[in-house]
């Protein structure tokens, strides 16, 4: 088994495009799709795989090793349905913009701008680009440019592509100093529990559990909830230059707050001895909690996967693997006898209607995480859990990272939710 596997990320840019041709973008990415379905209908004919490229290129009108860079994809995918043959052959006839991949510094080239924003150049067709300014998020942003001046960083093929309808440019970045670990290969899982108002963070080990943490992030909440209501109305005033600044600015609000939580969760997971973060699987997240009324199922939505994804590249920086976990009753199975049941759950509060046993449930659920993190993922098993160490809660606040004192709880005699304050200002 390798160790380590290369520190690979992709970060998808918006593309602000100032040259003002756009429709060649549109034109170039239908082109790559002609490549894409003419490859596939050549390798389907039979025709030799080393042959194809040179055959495809002659007759596309994008850059030519951009086509190089389409037909290796397309016959990546028949190569995959040649090794998986359950996968459905590729379609060759489907027809629609496909992405346009691209070689740095040959199809795509990137430059930091005076005022520190970062410029992109697209050979779009021979000798026709299209040029503007990347928008995103801007830790990403911030990798980027670190990328285009240090040898931290290797930039490497990007895809330009129609999303929604909107441009966007997704560009793969390795880092070539640091590799993550192998997530088969560690001493300390840390189940993470995601919910609207707080993290809940269980490190386990072969020893048992190692410790707790949640992180009560009220505010995001709050602010999530303030901004709802408020873009609730001006949308229905049908002012929507309002309702799209106020989407911006909580937006802008809530990644902030995110990244700092995230940072929080890696820095507690790096005391223990090599450990993985593990998550439950947003695809299977649906059916596991109570989703109750659109709005709920909205103001869940950005977090969970913001936050999630925001832990897992900043472990990957640090070298810590993450994995992912089915969530099937992890917040109503008890963690100590097993006993799994919805009426053990009331809100924070974990009762177990088999052992009695009492708990935070979220952080019951980290316990629930970590234990299927371990079972999914490591050789080593699952230690005896007769008692949990207690709860400690420390609290994000606003403007900056201050925490607030560590709070205790018991967790025998139960944890109280109730009595906690919300938002100060
Ligand atoms: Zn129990």
């Amino acid at each position: 088994m390798i160790d380590a596997q290369a520190l690979v990320k992709t970060f998808d840019f918006q593309l602000d495009i100032q040259s003002d041709n756009e429709s060649l973008l549109r034109d170039a990415c239908l082109e790559s799709r002609s490549v894409y379905n003419e490859t596939i209908r050549l390798a389907k004919d039979g025709v030799d795989w080393d042959a194809i490229p040179d055959r495809v290129a002659d007759d596309a009108n994008i850059v030519k090793n951009t086509t190089q860079r389409v037909v290796a994809k397309a016959l990546g995918a028949m190569e995959n349905y040649c090794e998986y043959d359950d996968f459905g052959q590729p379609s060759h006839t489907k027809d629609g913009a496909y992405p346009l991949r691209a070689n740095y510094e040959e199809g795509y080239n990137l430059s930091l701008t005076d005022d520190g924003n970062v410029a992109f150049r697209i050979s779009a067709k021979p000798y026709k680009h299209v040029k503007g300014i990347l928008e995103g998020d801007d830790a990403h942003l911030d990798i980027l440019k670190t990328a285009l001046t240090s040898d931290e960083w290797k930039i490497g093929t990007a895809e330009a592509l129609f999303h929604d309808e909107n441009a966007e440019l997704h560009v793969n970045i390795t880092n070539t100093e640091q590799t993550i670990r192998n997530k088969q290969n560690s001493r300390a899982v840390v189940g993470v529990d995601v919910n609207e108002d707080n993290v809940a963070l269980t490190a386990l080990s072969e020893d048992g559990v190692e410790d707790t943490l949640v992180i009560d992030f009220p505010e995001i909440k709050f602010e999530r909830h303030r901004y709802f209501t408020m873009r609730k109305r001006v949308q229905n005033a049908e002012k929507d230059s309002i309702h799209d600044t106020l989407e911006g600015r909580e937006e802008r609000f809530i990644r902030d707050r995110l990244h700092k939580v995230s940072r929080h969760i890696v820095e507690w997971s790096q005391q223990f001895e090599k450990p993985c973060i593990v998550f439950e699987d947003l695809k299977e997240m649906r059916d596991s909690i109570d989703y109750g009324t659109r709005m709920n199922r909205r103001l869940h939505h950005l977090p969970f996967r913001a936050l999630q994804y925001y832990t897992s590249y900043k472990a990957a920086f640090e070298g810590i693997p993450t994995g992912w976990i089915d969530p099937y009753k992890t917040s109503q199975r008890c963690p100590l006898c097993g006993h799994a049941e919805r009426a053990n759950r009331n809100k924070k509060r974990f009762k177990c209607r088999d052992c009695e046993h009492q708990d935070h449930s979220d952080r019951g659920a980290s316990v629930n995480i970590a234990v299927k993190g371990v079972k999914k993922h490591q050789d080593w098993n699952v230690p005896a859990l007769n008692s949990l160490p207690v709860v400690r809660t420390v609290r994000r606040q606003a403007s900056g990272a201050v925490d607030a004192p560590t709070v205790t709880h018991p967790t025998v005699r139960g944890y109280q939710a109730d009595g906690r304050v919300g938002v100060s200002n």
